[in-house]
């Protein structure tokens, strides 16, 4: 029988805050250590990083460990790795969470081979099995066309979370958990690589992975000056554009607008898909979103399956029509 017990949070830290996605998988985690009756941990690593200790207990956990090392002041596999392997070792939690980011991508399964268990990723929802008390971890598959429900008999149980699938906890800074220190003991050697420079990608307005309301087009736009309108639209739902592959690939607008499979996973209350067929690669990115509206001139298109409105005719008609309704209700 495994000693693993509890349930950890590995905390992302973005600009000097606690990343939104740790407050999530913080709100989650406390519901499951809850059901477990066990403890909620954080675990933060970096450089500078343990003055939000007592953030995370804000948000729900009962310790919050920290390990700071100026090696980990940027993620690198190779630290990170070495970091969490002998985290996971020393305190045996029976459930670690990440965030299905870049990071929790990268350190998840390498984790979970080192320490010879599972990791499931892109997880959307998480909960405890009443009668074995493992980890039932609910992940889109087929393209997002069907949901699996996955278990692991090893510990400790490895779930990226997608971002906005769980709600944080309302913040309490009254709040009451321990901060404990650990030690990092890295070896310079072992690090293979350095960062040489970060160059931070500009945004313009409402970034796409944070964005309540996405409005993306498709091949069907048929070039860049079509996106100006999906743009115009955005702007007044204070939204951000997205788009499927082709307008990407045909350089009408930047490859980081991409939604799908091989682009960014969006959530948003809020998704107007236009001029998009609804391939199964593009609704990889867009099936948990709340609300699709799709236009569309082809009746058949498979978007209007996953759409909760829908139009069909042809978007140069129909969007400017829909923006100037938006106009008028906004200035209400
Ligand atoms: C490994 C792999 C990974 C992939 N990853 C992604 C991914 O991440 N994201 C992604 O999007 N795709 C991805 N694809 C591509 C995917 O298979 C589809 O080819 C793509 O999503 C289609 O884009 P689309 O819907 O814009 O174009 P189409 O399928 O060509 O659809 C265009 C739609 O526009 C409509 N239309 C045309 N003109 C008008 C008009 N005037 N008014 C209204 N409607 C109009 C048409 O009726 C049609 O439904 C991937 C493919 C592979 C093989």
């Amino acid at each position: 029988m495994s000693q693993a017990k509890g349930v950890m949070v590995f905390a992302e830290v973005a600009e000097g805050k606690l990343a939104a996605i740790t407050t999530e998988l913080l709100g989650c985690g406390r519901k499951l250590a809850d059901d477990l009756g066990e403890e909620l941990s954080a675990i933060l690593v970096g450089s500078e990083v343990s003055s939000l200790a007592q953030e995370t207990i804000a948000f729900g956990a009962d310790k919050a460990y920290v390990i700071e090392d100026p090696l980990l002041q940027d993620y690198q596999t190779d630290s990170y790795v070495l970091v969490m392997e002998k985290v996971a070792r020393q305190l045996a939690p029976q459930i670690l969470l990440m965030g299905q980011t870049s990071i929790g991508r990268d350190l998840a399964p390498r984790l979970a081979f080192r320490l010879g268990t599972a990791a499931t990723l892109d997880c959307i929802e998480l909960a405890i099995d009443p009668e074995s008390k493992r980890l039932l971890q609910t992940k889109p598959v087929y393209g997002g066309n069907a949901w699996a429900i996955f278990t692991s008999e090893f510990d400790p149980q490895i779930a990226t979370v997608r971002a906005k699938a769980m709600s944080p906890l309302e913040r309490d800074a009254s709040r009451q958990g321990e901060v404990i220190t650990l030690e990092a003991d890295l070896d310079p050697s072992a690090i293979r690589t350095r960062v040489l420079e970060k160059v931070s990608q500009e945004v313009e307005g409402v970034r796409l992975e944070a964005a309540e309301v996405v409005v993306s087009g498709g091949r069907g736009i048929g070039g860049p000056e079509g996106f100006k309108q999906l743009e115009e639209l955005a702007k007044l739902l204070k939204g951000a554009v997205g788009a499927s592959r082709p307008p990407c690939d045909n350089g009408w607008v930047p490859d980081v607008l991409q939604v799908g499979l091989t682009g960014k996973v969006v959530t948003p209350e809020l998704y107007i898909a236009v001029a998009l067929s609804g391939s199964s690669q593009h609704m990889a990115g867009c099936s948990g979103c709340k609300n699709i509206v799709a236009i569309n001139k082809d009746p058949e298109a498979n978007i209007f399956r996953e759409a909760r409105f829908g139009v069909v005719g042809d978007w140069k008609k129909v969007l400017p029509a829909f923006t100037s309704k938006v106009k008028e209700l906004l200035a209400e």
